[in-house]
């Protein structure tokens, strides 16, 4: 009986000697010693599946990434780089500028002083590029045009140890299981342009602009100053109702109103930012990671911190034989945040729009030391939602 589960392989001058047992592998060297060799399959090399694949050769796994397209090919982001977990590393290639100043608009414009915080704007074809050739140099089989599909999905759960879903938004997983109607009404909403113009006036800054008309923020995020996406988002339903018919027209306004309508449009793109953590994240062998999993932030749909943390929560939680806590270990760390912005966004929904411009206009003078007079009069109310704000801003480093 136990020959049916024993495999024996010649590899890089090596002997080896396989004893396959229910949900690991357990390889022994000829004259070695007795070692723990896990293969795990990558789906995707996005931010979680690249950072799932960096963590398994770590922990010295057989790890396999599959890219439906070339790495970096199916990109869409604004390539703004917030981290105010602190969990990743500056990329060595694909780093464009440390953003030193946000300008928010809500009626009037407010700068806010960013220097403190960690924010970047990548190219992050270039980062995700740069880190898929690490990966393949320290023995990462990286395989691009690899789509998984339904049907190659159960043989591929049965050839590996474990599988990471790191596909994004809706997950291979999704379709499989049929949770695929989950992601949608608990998603942020984006819709972008690539624009040519002027933007020398916000070199090493960012724009982000709120509205009357709709529950969601306009951005405009540069790459030089030249070129910059500009896009729109919109809240999920979880904060409200939405049209989102009407994204491509909103962001239409919100460019003419910043006088960007003469720029040339480079590319369109849009798509969801699922900011709900699906209550299930480990199906059998398989784990969802990253947008997958619905890590994105519920207030600025930004989530490539996030699928970078979950991808390699995931690894470690199979390292370390626990992927059953693998959902309670990330709301450990991202519960609070989350929580946080949940609160921010109800306070903003539910305050209406001139209470967050007084808010933006007193955090700003309070932050420069000159007192809080924009929040006068003062009620409990408009207190509390200065704390919040503060509370958040100073936790993402911005002073
Ligand atoms: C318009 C827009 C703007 C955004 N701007 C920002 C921003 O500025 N900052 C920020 O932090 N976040 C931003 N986000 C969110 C961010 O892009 C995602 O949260 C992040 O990319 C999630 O990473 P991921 O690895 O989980 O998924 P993805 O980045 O989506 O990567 C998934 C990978 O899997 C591959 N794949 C998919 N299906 C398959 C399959 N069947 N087989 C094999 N491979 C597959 C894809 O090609 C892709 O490479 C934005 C999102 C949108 C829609």
């Amino acid at each position: 009986m136990l020959q049916n589960v024993l495999e024996l392989s010649y590899k890089g001058g090596r002997l080896s000697c396989t004893y396959r047992l229910p949900g690991d592998v357990i390889k022994k060297r000829a004259g070695g010693l007795l070692q723990m060799k896990q293969k795990i399959a990558v789906i995707g090399a996005g931010p979680a599946g690249l950072a799932a694949a960096l963590e398994g050769v770590r922990r010295g796994m057989e790890v396999t990434l599959l890219e439906k397209g070339e790495v970096g090919e199916f990109i869409r982001c604004a390539e703004g780089y917030i981290d105010p977990l602190r969990v990743l590393d500056l990329p060595e290639e694909g780093l464009r500028f440390k953003v030193e100043s946000i300008c928010f608009r809500a009626g009037k414009e407010y700068e806010l002083d960013t220097r403190g915080m960690r924010l970047w704007i990548t190219d992050r074809r270039a980062w995700q590029r740069q880190m898929a050739e690490e990966l393949v140099r320290q023995g990462v089989d990286l395989r691009e045009g690899w789509r998984i599909t339904r049907s190659n999905y159960t043989s591929l759960r049965r050839e590996y140890d474990w599988v990471i879903d790191g596909s994004g938004v809706p997950a291979v997983t999704s379709y499989v299981h049929g949770f695929h109607d989950f992601y949608l009404p608990h998603s942020l909403a984006a819709a972008q342009y690539i624009i040519k113009d002027d933007f020398s006036h916000l070199r090493e800054g960012i724009k982000v602009g709120l509205s009357q008309e709709y529950r969601g923020y306009f951005w405009i995020f540069p790459q030089d100053d030249t070129t910059a996406s500009v896009g729109i988002a919109y809240l999920s339903e979880d904060y409200g109702p939405r049209e989102l018919n009407d994204i491509w027209a909103r962001l239409e306004q919100e460019i003419d109103g910043e006088g960007l309508s003469g720029g040339g449009i480079l590319a369109r793109s849009g798509g969801l930012c699922p900011a709900k953590m699906l209550p299930r994240l480990v199906w059998d062998n398989v784990i969802l990671a990253g947008d997958a999993a619905g890590l994105a932030s519920p207030l600025h749909g930004g989530g490539i911190d996030t699928a970078f943390l979950s991808g390699r929560e995931a690894v470690a939680a199979i390292a370390r034989g626990r992927t059953e806590n693998y959902r309670k270990r990330l709301w450990e760390i991202l519960g609070p945040r989350f929580g946080l912005e949940d609160q921010l966004i109800r306070y903003w929904v539910s305050s209406g729009f001139h209470e967050v411009e007084r808010l933006l206009a007193g955090v700003k003078s309070f932050c420069r030391g000159e007192g809080i007079g924009p929040l006068l009069p003062l009620s409990r109310d408009l207190l509390q939602k200065g704390y919040h704000f503060l509370r958040y801003w100073r936790k993402l480093g911005g002073s």
